[in-house]
């Protein structure tokens, strides 16, 4: 079980990385990304801190964590440049902030999002089909979140994202304890948001390739 996108004291979470790492294994998640909000004000700062974090955390612990950042209420334009930025320092998972129905994000994000290098379109509201095609063009995933207001639009996207034959994911954008839910809980999103247990299965079998290829298997 898979949660690839959280946030730490490294942004507007309130645990630390290490507690979050603790917190996700015991509710049996078996890899979580950590994806702090970033701007052009502190990617250099939290790269550098959750690099320092991931390459110091065991290997042997019973969870992997993969460092990552979600670049959040950016100016459209400065997605490539910061995309390409957290990929060449070594992020592993980077998150573009959709267009949620619930936040004034700035339209167009979507799809600037989409034509940088990120690996997860996250609470995308009510996005169109043209970027849902561009996504399933360029192998990134649609989130389906069980995030309060972003979750919402989680019957949209997943009605068009299978229409289209684009990839889903499910993740919980937690920042504090209480947002972390079990993976039971997180398949039940899954459901009422009008997934198949078959499409859901389908879902943990493509995280999980792109997870072994994140860890270089
Ligand atoms: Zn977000
Ligand atoms: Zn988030």
């Amino acid at each position: 079980m898979y949660n690839l996108h959280c946030h730490s004291l490294l942004s507007d979470g309130v645990l630390l990385p290490s507690e979050l790492a603790v917190r996700y294994a015991a509710a049996g998640y078996k890899a979580i990304a950590i994806t702090d909000h970033a701007d052009y004000s502190n990617i250099a700062l939290i790269t550098k801190a959750i690099l320092e974090f991931t390459r110091h955390w065991p290997k042997n612990r019973k969870i992997i964590v993969f460092p990552g950042v979600e670049l959040t209420h950016l100016p459209p334009e400065q997605f490539e440049p910061l995309a390409k930025y957290a990929r060449k320092e070594g992020i592993k998972v980077i998150i573009g902030h959709g267009e949620t129905l619930v936040e004034p994000v700035i339209t167009g994000t979507n799809r600037a999002a989409l034509e940088a290098d990120i690996d997860i379109l996250a609470h995308p509201g009510l996005i169109s089909d043209a970027d849902i095609k561009l996504a399933k063009k360029r192998g990134i995933f649609l989130e389906v979140t069980s995030r309060h207001g972003h979750c919402d639009a989680n019957p949209h996207v997943v009605e068009h994202a299978l229409k289209l034959g684009a990839k889903l994911i499910l993740n919980h954008d937690s920042h504090r304890p209480e947002d972390i839910i079990s993976p039971q809980d997180l398949i039940n999103l899954g459901l009422r948001a009008g997934l198949s247990q078959k499409e859901i299965d389908k879902i943990y079998r493509e995280v999980g390739i792109y997870i072994l290829k994140k860890e270089g298997k």
